[in-house]
């Protein structure tokens, strides 16, 4: 996501009460920092956050995490969100370092609308690669749940695949996410793309 530099980024971020500076001290002991011991879910490149944030707001029981690599991309979340949420933090960092953060933490990943990387020698930067599975392999409590959307057709292919083939089962998959009655939050991407009526994917994976 390409964005203008915001002035402020800085300020925002730095000023922000429900970003985690230093995510990488609270590994082992994120159920402390939410005072509670409610499921944690994770977004990965939550982009602008509408997503992560109306989840936090209708499920109260579930804490959410929201994950976002770009400072102006972030800044401009927090701008956007109008409260505070007792179950919703934000991390602003890159998803390679989620291996510092989380010990058997999370109950599931929400992939949104992720860079698709098309060509071949960008393989590795899919967030459903090899190496990347690997890393959330050791960020779930147990059970591990990859729920993916995507418009990108090639990207979701490729998802399938590489989840199945690191010992995913499917528990549903959709080629057209909004004909379904799988309830669904959306995000600013699809919004723009169910606008222009582009079909969204969707996959719901447990391991
Ligand atoms: N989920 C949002 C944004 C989708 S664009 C939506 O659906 O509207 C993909 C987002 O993922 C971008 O904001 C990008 O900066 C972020 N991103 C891409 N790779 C990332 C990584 N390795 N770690 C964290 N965030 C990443």
């Amino acid at each position: 996501m390409r964005l203008r530099n915001l002035k402020n980024t800085y300020e925002l971020i730095n000023e922000c009460d429900f970003l985690v500076k230093s995510p990488d001290e609270y590994i082992g002991k994120w159920k402390s920092l939410f005072n509670n011991d409610h499921p944690i879910h994770l977004e990965i490149g939550m982009g602008k956050g509408k997503f992560i944030y109306e989840m936090a707001l209708n499920n109260p029981d579930i804490n959410f995490v929201g994950l976002e690599k770009y400072d102006n991309v972030m800044a401009r979340a927090i701008k956007k969100m109008p409260n505070k949420l007792p179950n919703l933090l934000l991390l602003n960092t890159d998803a390679l370092n989620l291996k510092y953060i989380f010990n058997h933490e999370i109950s599931a990943i929400y992939l949104n609308f992720s860079d698709p990387w098309p060509k071949k020698r960008h393989e590795l930067r899919r967030l459903t690669a090899k190496p990347f599975l690997d890393i959330y392999d050791n960020l779930f409590v147990d059970e591990k749940v990859i729920i993916q959307k995507t418009d990108n057709i090639g990207l979701f292919a490729y998802s399938l695949h590489s989840l199945s083939m690191n010992g995913y089962q499917f528990k549903e998959v959709s080629l057209d996410l909004n004909n379904t009655d799988i309830p669904n939050v959306t995000t600013e991407y699809e919004e723009k793309f169910i606008k222009e009526g582009i079909k969204i994917n969707y996959l719901y994976a447990i391991k």
